[in-house]
Formats: C-alpha cells, structure tokens, sequence
C-alpha cells in the first residue's frame, strides 16, 4: 500500500512527468512547486541524458518556476564523477560534447583529473550521449581497447564505463541513436563491452538520495516503466506511475512485473 504520509522525498523523471518535450505538464509541476515552497517534500529530478549539462536541465526545471538547486539534478554525470573520483583515476578519454566534457574538467579540476587522448596513460574510457560523435572518436575508442583491453593487457587494462544504456532517444522524427547504439556498434567492431553502464535502471544514479533518506521515505516517479519503475525496483523504493507520457493502461493490464505503488494519471493525483 501505497502510504504518502511517509514520504520525504520524489525523484522525478522529467519527459512525461514534468514536460511534454519543451511543455510543463502544469497540474504536475504546481504540485511540486506548492510542496517544495511549503517544504513538504524534497525533490529530486532524473534523467539519462547526458547530451546536456546538469545546468541546462536547471534552466529547464526553473524555468518551469519551480525552485530547484543543482544538487537536486540527478544525472549519469554524478555517477560519472563519483567513479572517477572512487577509483582516482587521473587519464580518462571521455566521449561526450565539447560543453559536457567542460563540465566535467570543472567538476574534476580539484583532482588533477585530465580529459585527454593518451593510450599510454588513459586508465578510463568513458562514453557520453555525444551528439559531436565523429568517426575519429570512436576509432579511438577501438584502439584504446585493441592495445589495452583486459585480453592484451590484464595486468593494466583499461577501464571502460558508459553514462547510461538507452539504445536511441525519442525525437519530434522518431527514435535517433543513443549510448546503447554506440555501444553496439563497438561491440560488432571488436568485442568491447563497458565493465558499468550507470543511469537509469541502475540504482547507482539514486546515491545522493539514497545518503539522506530511508528507501521507504522516498518514491519514484516516472512514466516509463522498463527505465522509472526498474530503477525504482532496483533500489527497493516505491514506484509512482503517471499516465501523462509514454505508459498506457493497457501496457499496465499487459505487464508481468510486480505492479506499481500507485498509478495516477498526473503526479499531483498522488496526494488526491
Ligand atoms: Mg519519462
């Protein structure tokens, strides 16, 4: 049973929770907004797309008028970060755009961490939703793993993560290729796999709440369930499901998994 006096917190997906592509879904959003200015919940908001930086997604969410703080936004980026900073990895060849990869050299700067091309140095590959991607880029990636991946080289092998494991991105045109494509077609080219793929449905993208709140104090809200409802299932917190985007009822009535916490039709019907 589904018991919102408990909950402290909501971490929410964005495309067909909160928008509508660039459109705030408004009944959803002035729930959040009279919530976080009374302070009765905290929220946090999700996304895989790590085409953009943590800022423009500030600019989205406040530009929607809902309050909201960088350390709210939760993204692949911070898992990216984190791991970088785990394993004190220095190198890293990352695959991303020139204002992602910026960010990142920010974000790491205090480390001494360096963004670069190094086949002899690099101890990390890292790939993004690089929507720069060129042919260069990602016969880098080949060599890198062709001269330092664990079959020829155990004992240094390189490491090799990606932010998050959508094969394509919805688009006004339909589906157009993300991280999980790309990882497919360096698959074919010569067997390389990521050791992690972080985001969404890895609960590794949930740490920052997960360090403040009890599971059971937080929810998920998503309208997706292969990628919201998973990530929530993962990390053992309630999931809320919206009909406001992708999910129907009918793919509820067809789906063989454990049901949702709660299905509403906007977010704000949470509290109904
Ligand atoms: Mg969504």
């Amino acid at each position: 049973m589904f018991d919102i006096k408990k909950k402290k917190a909501f971490v929410c997906d964005l495309d067909g929770t909160l928008f509508m592509g660039p459109n705030p879904i408004k009944p959803a959003v002035d729930f959040v907004i009279e919530n976080t200015n009374s302070g009765r919940f905290n929220y946090f908001y999700l996304t895989n797309n790590t085409s953009k930086n943590p800022s423009e997604y500030l600019k989205k969410i406040s530009g929607a008028a809902i309050p909201v703080k960088p350390e709210q936004i939760l993204t692949p980026l911070i898992t990216l970060e984190a791991y970088i900073r785990e394993h004190g990895y220095r190198s890293v060849y990352l695959v991303a755009s020139e204002a992602v990869r910026g960010h990142m050299t920010e974000q790491l700067a205090d480390a001494g961490v360096k963004f670069e091309f190094n086949p002899e140095g690099n101890e990390l590959m890292a790939l993004a939703y690089d929507k720069e991607l060129t042919y260069e880029k990602l016969r880098r990636l080949a060599v890198l793993w062709n001269c330092r991946g664990p079959q020829v080289c155990p004992d240094r092998a390189i490491d090799f993560v990606a932010t998050h494991p959508d094969n394509c991105c919805p688009s006004e045109d339909g589906p157009i290729p993300d991280v999980g494509g790309m990882l497919k077609l360096l698959e074919t080219t010569n067997g390389m796999k990521p050791n992690h793929v972080f985001g969404k449905p890895s609960p590794s993208l949930l740490a920052p709440v997960l360090a403040k709140f009890k599971p059971e104090e937080i929810a998920v809200v998503g309208d997706r369930l292969y990628t919201d409802k998973a990530i929530a299932d993962n990390a053992g917190i309630d999931f809320v499901c919206v009909l406001s985007g992708e999910t129907t009822p009918e793919d509820l009535r067809n789906y063989r998994g454990t049901p949702p916490a709660i299905v509403v039709n906007t977010f704000n019907e949470v509290d109904a």
